[in-house]
């Protein structure tokens, strides 16, 4: 059986690792001449993901494809955060340390919410994470057993309130499925447990290792990796894709994996547009830096944090945004949330964002890159991170793996079921695979 994986990111590189050794012949197609998408990496600078969570995953699939496993730390402090004022907190996996930075009533609402946290996350965990996309049965099996414990008809903002700092060190976990944390309804806390409950990983050489260790899996099973082959359409007979049509000629195979942005599918199928609300986009600052400068993720929070939020709904890019930093030896990435919408000074604002830097985090930078929507718009419609936004209680649903009419084509990736970020596209990737395999659904560790 022959079976052609469209994109190298993390999910169609999972993808082909499942088909590949399940005895399938494949062919990957990526556009660029680098694989791994948007954590592709420029001259050895992380350009997309750097907090790892949900290690499990990441080591059952070496163990799956019986490959040596770089090693795997715990990074602590998880992310240090440093507020408008002048206030550090510094929260690690045990509770007693973190609890000593806050005050007594804000130790009350911590242990509360990540307790919250682990509820929402145990609640949700085997009907949206850890299971195929949800039918309405299983929608409705849900509702039955977790029903107001999940905080149906709340908002983020409301369930995470807990005063002046704590209040955005929570809503800010939503952004990692692309939510504006002042849409999101309260279920999306549960990305809090995932952080503060289960830890954030680093494996040596960081998210490029795991992209270099895919592939080598990918060659020594045999799958042919074709890098610049564009994919320009998608050929369709009686209801099933017959053929892929690239720069460099027509790709036939049984069965066909989309592992690009769903939006992308939906055009090389020739069907319209989507119509939904797109998530976040960002802005990042790539940087190459003088000496080395440890492992760290750090925040440094604006004076308003909502003023923040109601520039990117109303799509600008915000002056006093949230700063997000991560070090690695001599490298660093600087990034924002903005709007999915092009930005119109790209130098203007990472001047502004690097003078900001400057003040906070005096870092001897000898060369920076910058990745703006516009340019994160190559994986994504219009920039958006993780596709559709997360918002009101329905908007958190996925996209299932399959479009009607369509036999023999199963969408895969950040943008569709489970969800975006690195664990969930790998799991994406693999289960979508499995599935068109006509195999059962695989937790991968977790
Ligand atoms: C700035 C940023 C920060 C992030 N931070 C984190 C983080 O800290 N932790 C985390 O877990 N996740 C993070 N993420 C999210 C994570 O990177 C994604 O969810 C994940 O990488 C998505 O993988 P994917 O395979 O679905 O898509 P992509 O990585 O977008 O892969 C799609 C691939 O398809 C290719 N392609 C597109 N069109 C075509 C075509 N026509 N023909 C052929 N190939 C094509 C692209 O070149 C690309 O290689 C971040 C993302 C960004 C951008």
């Amino acid at each position: 059986m022959k079976a052609t994986v469209l994109g190298g990111g993390f999910a169609g590189l999972s993808a082909a690792l499942h088909l590949a050794l399940e005895g399938y012949e494949v062919v990957l197609l990526e556009r660029d001449s680098l694989l791994g998408g948007k954590a592709q990496g420029w001259q050895g600078v992380p350009t997309g993901p750097t907090v790892l969570t949900l290690p499990e995953l990441v080591r059952t699939l070496y163990q799956k494809a019986n490959f040596p496993m770089p090693p795997l730390h715990p990074v602590s402090p998880l992310t240090h955060y440093y507020f408008a004022d002048g206030r550090e907190f510094a929260p690690t996996l045990e509770i007693n340390p973190t609890l000593e930075q806050l005050g007594p009533a804000e130790q009350m609402r911590y242990v509360d919410l990540l307790e919250e946290a682990k509820q929402l996350y145990h609640g949700a965990v085997d009907t949206f994470l850890l299971a195929p996309p949800p039918t309405l049965l299983n929608l409705a099996q849900y509702g039955l057993k977790h029903g107001l414990k999940a905080h149906p008809f709340s908002s983020l903002e409301k369930l995470v309130q807990s005063g002046k700092y704590l209040t955005p060190f929570f809503l800010r976990f939503a952004t990692y499925m692309g939510a504006n944390p002042y849409h999101a309804p309260a279920v999306l806390h549960n990305i809090a447990h995932v952080e503060l409950g289960l830890g954030v990983w680093h494996l040596q050489g960081g998210f490029a290792r795991l992209v270099a260790d895919l592939r080598a899996m990918l060659e020594r099973l045999g799958v042919e990796i074709r890098l610049n082959t564009e994919v320009l359409a998608l050929e369709q007979t009686n209801g099933k894709i017959s053929g892929v049509k690239t720069n460099t000629g027509l790709e036939r195979a049984d069965l066909y994996i989309s592992a690009l942005d769903r939006a992308f599918t939906l055009e090389l199928l020739g069907r319209a547009a989507p119509t939904y609300p797109l998530g976040v986009s960002g802005f990042a600052v790539l940087l190459k830096l003088e000496g080395d400068h440890g492992l760290a993720h750090k925040i440094q929070f604006p004076q308003d944090y909502a003023l923040e939020w109601a520039n990117i709904s109303s799509g600008t890019l915000p002056r006093d945004p949230t700063l997000y930093l991560h070090t690695d030896g001599n490298t660093g990435f600087l990034m924002v949330n903005s709007p999915p919408v092009p930005a119109p000074d790209k130098a203007g604002y990472a001047a502004l964002l690097l003078e900001r830097l400057k003040a906070w985090q005096n870092l001897p930078i000898l060369e920076h890159k910058i990745l703006a929507p516009q340019d994160y718009a190559r994986f994504g419609a219009r920039g958006a991170l993780y596709g559709r936004a997360p918002h009101g209680l329905l908007g958190t649903l996925r996209h299932p793996w399959q479009f009607a009419g369509v036999g023999n084509l199963w969408q895969v990736g950040g943008t569709v079921h489970p969800g975006g970020g690195v664990p969930l596209s790998l799991l994406s990737g693999w289960n979508g695979a499995g599935r068109a395999m006509g195999l059962g659904y695989e937790r991968l560790g977790l």
